[in-house]
């Protein structure tokens, strides 16, 4: 059947029969904020719900997938115009509340999605307690840094992560609506505002925003994505997803959900 395992194309019956067959819900994160010249404030949620379609396809009827929560922590945008962004705690509240929710349905095994690195603390932290006040089983994925060869191609630009010819790539094939192909330009990146930041140095963390480090708000060179490469990038991931997750669904509650 196609698409029956998508939450928010069921009715509350079609739901019902879903949940009594699934084990694990998938729950995409993303954000609103700018991309550059050439990408709107949608990238990261589409993406990451995108890729999400992807792998819920490969796993159903073993996992349903919920909807989106579209806004993400981005105060490191916000110089930018147009960019929305929660507070951590308004952002962690919507994850610990959705995941109860289902919880509530009898799911008892959550995969978050997360397309925007600025969620990252947030997860790390809901995780955490989510598992431990609720007694659920949840893990959490940067999708994209799971394509660890297929990366490799792009490691050449100093500065890369946003707007760059890795996400432009990814964009391209997973949601090529919210890539403007003809204002596709390389980041106009000013450097790390401090030594020793960057590449080789994650030991070290400043909580920059993206204005002290771009003029157009990307990063890298994005005259280089091609919807080929963002395919190559997500079929790592894709591959290494569903093998963890089947990995983890097995070694879990594994079906008996009583
Ligand atoms: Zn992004």
């Amino acid at each position: 059947m196609p698409n029956a395992f998508i939450l928010s194309e069921m009715t509350w019956e079609d739901a019902r029969d879903a949940l009594d067959k699934a084990e694990l819900a998938i729950i995409p994160t993303g954000s609103f904020e700018q991309h550059g010249p050439h990408m709107t404030f949608e990238v990261d949620t589409a993406r990451a719900v995108a890729f999400s379609k992807m792998l819920a396809e490969k796993l159903y009827p073993r996992v349903i997938l919920a909807p989106p929560i579209a806004f993400g922590v981005s105060f490191h945008h916000m110089k930018f115009p147009g960019s929305i962004t929660l507070r951590h705690e308004t952002f962690q509240a919507m994850v610990y509340d959705v995941v109860w929710s289902l919880r509530e349905h009898g799911v008892k095994q959550f995969f978050i999605i997360n397309g925007h690195g600025g969620n990252k603390s947030s997860l790390d932290v809901m995780a955490v307690r989510l598992r431990r006040e609720l007694d659920v089983d949840i893990a959490w994925s940067a999708f994209t840094l799971l394509a660890s060869e297929t990366r490799k191609w792009y490691a050449r630009s100093e500065m890369t992560g946003h707007a760059c010819e890795g996400e432009t790539s990814q964009a391209l094939y997973l949601a090529p609506h919210v890539v403007k192909r003809k204002r596709i330009v390389r980041g106009a990146t000013k450097g790390y505002p401090y030594k020793l930041l960057g590449k080789g140095n994650s030991g070290i963390v400043v909580p920059y925003t993206f204005d002290e480090i771009t003029d157009n708000g990307a990063l890298g060179d994005a005259t280089q994505a091609t919807e080929e490469r963002g395919k190559a990038i997500v079929e790592e991931a894709l591959a290494k997803t569903v093998e963890f997750l089947t990995d983890f669904m097995d070694k879990n509650r594994g079906g008996s959900r009583e």
